[in-house]
């Protein structure tokens, strides 16, 4: 089975609980009613109001000078790695690493750079093994321009990096004359989660940017920040793409309805990912990495089954969860799913592991 169907599966129930991920949360009412009323323009031409009040909120909450809206994070990575990078760079990111695994070869096929993947525990590294990682520059070696780290680690169990180690490599990374670039799809988790504001704990990255569909529950966008230098050159990219817009206030206006009413309740997507790792741990054959946010990822070997095995029964009984390896399942809290809505999903495990 592909893991990423293009289709619902023949025959499939309805889904009951939803923990594939944090991209599948519907827009509420309050949401849709905030897009019906924006105000909206050219966004291509720099007139959509609604556009330039996201971009000047993101600005400011990242303490950077500029922000840019694009459709996707991917699309924001891809534009980032062109701004920052040439054809024949390198590529700095732990081997885990959304860029890696999840862009379709993005860095290979648009900007001409390869990534090398650093080793490190939860989707993270620490300085020596970064600096182990740094070439002599001569000029026979790859110019190593740029590295890239993601707050939190989606495939690192989405960890959140400590501040103090991130700001440890980003400070190792500038001093080696690389630019820093941050993959914050779910940065306001790490923000929550951490207590620590997110212009500080972006400090030392030169890009970042914030999805608004993951747990943030906007239906697409995500907005990328820099210098007004980066995202000047960046617009270029933008355009090149094909991700400037039109009337995209309407879509922008979500995403500002997002920092204003979903931020602060990510802490309950947390606490109720705890609720079922703790759950979870209770079950026949599955063993449990702590979460830190709301991504649970566990192992499915000593049940016999794959993750896919497992997730495709589940699915049969309504519960919907990702393979993310052969034996490595992960389950997602979000907006869309409550305190109930976690235990029924534990109930439907426990039914098809007793079976
Ligand atoms: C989801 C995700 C992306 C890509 O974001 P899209 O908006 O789905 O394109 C990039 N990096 C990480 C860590 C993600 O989880």
């Amino acid at each position: 089975m592909v893991h990423a169907p293009s289709r619902p599966p023949a025959g499939a129930p309805p889904v009951r609980v939803n923990l594939y991920s944090d991209t599948q949360t519907k827009p509420t009412a309050a949401m849709k009613a905030a897009m019906m009323q924006a105000e909206v323009g050219d966004e291509q031409h720099g007139d959509d109001p609604s556009v330039h009040e996201l971009c000047d909120r993101m600005a400011k909450l990242l303490g950077k000078e500029a922000a840019i809206f694009l459709p996707s994070g991917t699309m924001c990575n891809q534009v980032a790695i062109l701004t920052h990078c040439r054809p024949g760079d390198e590529v700095l990111a732990h081997r885990n690493a959304h860029i890696i695994s999840s862009e379709g070869g993005g860095p290979g096929a648009l900007a001409g750079v390869m990534v090398t993947g650093l080793d490190g525990e939860r989707g993270m590294f620490d300085v020596p093994t970064l600096q182990a990682a740094f070439r002599e520059k001569r000029r026979h070696s790859p110019p190593q321009t740029l590295l890239e780290v993601e707050q939190t680690a989606n495939f690192g169990g989405g960890a959140v990096w400590p501040i103090d180690q991130l700001n440890a490599v980003l400070h190792a990374a500038h001093e080696q004359g690389m630019a820093t670039h941050m993959d914050g799809a779910r940065l306001m988790n790490a923000v929550v989660a951490a207590g620590v504001p997110a212009d500080e704990m972006v400090a030392g990255c030169d890009s970042v940017w914030l999805d608004f569909t993951k747990g943030l529950g906007a239906p697409l966008g995500a907005v990328l920040c820099g210098s007004e230098a980066f995202i000047d050159a960046a617009w270029k990219w933008k355009q090149r793409l094909g991700g400037s817009l039109r009337q995209a206030g309407i879509v922008a206006a979500a995403c500002t309805y997002a920092l204003d009413h979903n931020i602060a309740r990510l802490a309950e997507d947390h606490d109720n990912a705890k609720i079922l790792a703790r759950g979870l741990a209770q079950l026949e054959g599955i063993t449990v990495e702590e979460p830190e946010t709301n991504l649970v990822f566990f192992d499915t070997t000593a049940t016999g089954m794959t993750a896919e095995e497992l997730s495709v029964k589940a699915r049969a009984k309504g519960l919907m969860f990702s393979a993310m390896g052969r034996y490595r399942g992960r389950a997602c809290t979000h907006l869309d799913v409550d305190r109930a809505g976690v235990e029924e999903g534990l109930q439907i495990l426990r039914e098809v592991l007793a079976a």
